[in-house]
């Protein structure tokens, strides 16, 4: 069977005279340029989205960007007071479980030694206890900063375990 050689990365498009100048990355063919490119991302994404790892520069980033959201939901809160404001109040004081709260907790599983599956089902419990006890807390009746401390303490006690 003839294979055409294949003379252009398929990166940048550059051309060269001979296919053996090129690298073989991953199925594609790449000029040395881009190959080292490549590698650098592929370890970045090691870095940052399996291991979880991340430069400052992007928490900067992703900080910046929570602040702009804030300030965008601020602007957009309903000016009059009624349930919609009291419930945006309940989540400022936390009363849920981030998406970075999960990974925190998901990593710190993962160090005890448990595999990815056990730490995810473990998060998982830990946020269903968490919601069955905020209901339990709000059918007690007590006041947002009660049942926000409630939550924090029994919160701090499951990540302890
Ligand atoms: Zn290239």
């Amino acid at each position: 069977m003839v294979r055409t050689a294949k003379l252009n990365c398929d990166k940048c498009g550059l051309g060269v005279r001979k296919e053996k100048f090129l690298k073989r990355l991953n199925g594609g063919s790449y000029c040395t340029k881009c190959c080292i490119e490549k590698r650098a991302e592929h370890r970045e994404f090691l870095k940052r989205d399996v291991l979880g790892i991340r430069k400052r520069e992007d928490l900067k980033k992703e900080w910046a960007a929570k602040r702009k959201e804030k300030g965008i939901a601020k602007t957009n809160a309903p000016k009059i007071k009624g349930q919609k404001i009291q419930r945006r109040k309940t989540s400022s004081l936390g009363l849920f479980i981030t998406l970075d709260e999960k990974k925190v907790l998901f990593l710190k599983y993962i160090k005890k030694g448990f595999d990815q599956k056990e730490a995810g089902n473990k998060v998982k419990l830990i946020c269903k206890k968490m919601s069955e006890l905020l209901e339990k807390l709000r059918k007690t009746k007590k006041n947002e900063a009660e049942i926000n401390t409630a939550f924090k303490e029994k919160f701090a006690r499951m990540v302890e375990r």
